[in-house]
Formats: structure tokens, C-alpha cells, sequence
């Protein structure tokens, strides 16, 4: 039985070094079903996009920006049906489709913040998640 607490402070540690986002740094990886983490990764720009001021410019960091979880699907090709996503943050709704489409069968991450300009893509995230048959957890500390 993992401890997904230490589990994400882990992931979280990982994203503040990775992530070049100077607001909102976030970890995201994939969990075997015997529990190995098999791939992690951070919200980055895509391959060969500089790092640059963009990312203090929220309408061109939220236009370039590829968030965490779809970082980690993009980076691992294999069949990840049945695995679990341990993500940062709550995700939002695009990045839960992508991991319904990929066959991701547990979520775990923290709740998200009430009040957030993202509360409707969480709460749809979730609803999709439940839809679905997805495993939705959230860590609270
Ligand atoms: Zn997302």
C-alpha cells in the first residue's frame, strides 16, 4: 500500500525543480498497477518553445502551456489501462478527458480550491470521472 501523502510531497519537490512556471508548478505520474512509478513529468512549454517571459504572461503562458498529466501521457506511449495518475493539483477537464481516453482507472490528487477561476473545469473533471468509471481520490492534508 503506497503512501500517496509522501507520494505527492515527492512529486511536488519534482515539479518545484522541474517546472519553469514561476506561479503554478505541477508533477503528474503514472502508477503501475504493482505500483511502480513508471513516468513522471511537469507543465512545460512543448518541445523547442523557449522558456522565456511568456511564462509571466498568464495569456500567453495558459495559451502554450501543456499541463502535467498530459505531459506524462504524451511521454509515455505505452498501454497505461488500468494505471493510476498522481497529480499536484486537481485536474482540469481537458486533462481528464485525455486520461479517460487513455484508459487511466484511479485519479489521486489534492481537492482543488473553492473559488478558483478552474472550479468548473474541476468540478466537470469529476463529473466525468464519475461517468466513467474512474477511481477519483482526494488527498487532503
Ligand atoms: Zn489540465
Amino acid at each position: 500500500m503506497h503512501d500517496w501523502h509522501t507520494a505527492l510531497t515527492s512529486l511536488q519537490q519534482y515539479a518545484d525543480i522541474q517546472s519553469h512556471d514561476p506561479h503554478c508548478r505541477v508533477g503528474s505520474a503514472l502508477i503501475s498497477p504493482c505500483g511502480l512509478i513508471a513516468h513522471r513529468d511537469v507543465n512545460q512549454f512543448p518541445r523547442g518553445i523557449a522558456n522565456d517571459e511568456r511564462w509571466h504572461d498568464v495569456d500567453a503562458k495558459l495559451d502554450l502551456v501543456i499541463h502535467a498529466e498530459q505531459a506524462v501521457l504524451h511521454g509515455y506511449l505505452h498501454d497505461v489501462s488500468g494505471w493510476t495518475m498522481l497529480i499536484t493539483k486537481c485536474p482540469c477537464h481537458h486533462c481528464a478527458q485525455a486520461m479517460i481516453q487513455r484508459g487511466i482507472s484511479r485519479v489521486i490528487c489534492p481537492p482543488y480550491r473553492v473559488g478558483s477561476k478552474w472550479e468548473r473545469s474541476h468540478r466537470l473533471a469529476q463529473e466525468m470521472f464519475r461517468e466513467a468509471g474512474v477511481n477519483y481520490t482526494e488527498l487532503t492534508q
